[in-house]
């Protein structure tokens, strides 16, 4: 077992779970034990630690590579210590067939492993840059509400580049799609349900909408495409309606996820969605479900650390990814953010999380090259 496997192992064996999926109190909540074991590490390798607290138990890991000289640039390492929620097995790391199974062993402690690793090799190596400060930061909260990204960019933390950690199966990633929930509400009018003429029913009104959203919008929004992302979507994501069988329900709200295209916001979907429900004689009062924007992310791909790193990865062309992440969050703060990292988005929150043990090594290799590189 080599260094960086060593210590994705014990990772997951650490539960970082983030509180908004447990109870109060939970045992396996929270990223303090991560943080807290990787600054050890960090601190053993040379690096100076620090933690950034960003809700009460809860911090960033910020470790920090200072150059030989005084720094001209820095690089961010960005990758997030919390994970969803997993049955109990899944907190004990398992290898099998060249794999490692457990919760958090793809998205994205091994991401962290990976970079920690290369930094931790890099700080130990002759090659240790001259001019460019390299940055860890593990980060909290990114599943949730990315309170940990939105800490450090809130902290003014500058930086030239940030390669946020994320399973993009070792792709070079500067393109993804933005995240927004919005709720939509119907209202009726009440009458007993043996006068339904005398009443207006809400859910009925709202399942003409549910029915145009899944086929009508759908298929208007794939008429736009982004070169690296493809088309926005929707779907429906939950309804509540109704008290009981006989009341004609005077309300019916449902929450949809609408992916969006870089140029997309929020206010403007919204307008879209109102007028285009209006033309079809439909309404709905439209409001947000998130507590924070989750923007898509458009990296120019032709920044000369981006096309180091695109060059160095020996990748021609950049890629773009349907998640929302942190990069997104850096990236609104103005430090230029790209997705990388070993593993398989397609094993994230599953059941069955695992994470190619080839993968996580060449991902250790291919970033503590590109570190290498950097005057
Ligand atoms: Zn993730």
């Amino acid at each position: 077992m080599d260094k960086t496997e060593k210590l994705l192992c014990e990772l997951v064996a650490l539960p970082s779970v983030n509180p908004a999926f447990l109870p109060a109190r939970d045992p396996r909540a929270g990223e303090q034990r991560v943080s807290e074991f990787l600054a050890v590490k960090a601190g053993h390798a040379g690096l100076d630690v620090e933690f950034q607290r960003v809700l009460p138990g809860r911090s960033n890991l910020v470790a920090r590579l200072a150059p030989l000289r005084a720094p001209r640039r820095r690089i961010l390492l960005a990758p997030h210590l919390d994970t969803v929620n997993g049955d109990a097995a899944q907190f004990t790391p398992c290898r099998r067939d060249g794999r490692l199974f457990g919760r958090g062993a793809c998205d994205t402690k091994g991401s962290v492993a990976a970079m920690l690793s290369a930094l931790c090799e890099l700080a130990g190596s002759k090659k240790r840059p001259a001019e460019t400060e390299i940055v860890f930061a593990g980060l909290v909260d990114e599943e949730n509400a990315q309170a940990g990204s939105r800490a450090l960019a809130a902290s003014g933390l500058r930086a030239d580049l940030a390669i946020v950690g994320e399973p993009t199966r070792l792709q070079v990633v500067t393109a993804h799609k933005g995240s927004l929930w919005l709720e939509l509400e119907t209202r009726g009018k009440l009458a007993h349900g043996a006068r339904p003429e005398l009443g207006r029913n809400a859910i009925h009104e709202m399942a003409r909408i549910v029915d145009w959203l899944e086929t009508g919008y759908a298929a208007r929004l794939r008429w736009r495409r982004h070169r690296l992302l493809g088309c926005a979507t929707v779907s429906v994501g939950t309804i509540r309606g109704g008290a009981q069988a006989n009341i004609v329900p005077d309300r019916c709200v449902i929450s949809i996820d609408r992916r969006t295209l870089p140029g997309e916001t929020e206010s403007a979907v919204s307008r879209e969605l109102r007028s285009l429900l209006r033309q079809r004689h439909l309404q709905a009062w439209i409001g947000s479900a998130k507590l924070a924007a989750c923007l898509p992310l458009e990296t120019n791909p032709r920044l000369p650390l981006v096309l180091e790193f695109l060059r160095s990865a020996g990748q021609p062309r950049p890629a773009g990814v349907d998640y929302f992440c942190d990069a997104s969050v850096l990236s609104g703060a103005g430090i230029p953010s790209v997705v990388f990292g070993p593993g398989d988005i397609a094993r994230a929150h599953t059941a069955n999380e695992w994470i190619s043990l080839d993968s996580l090594r060449r991902g250790q290799s291919m970033l503590l090259r590109f570190l290498q590189t950097l005057p």
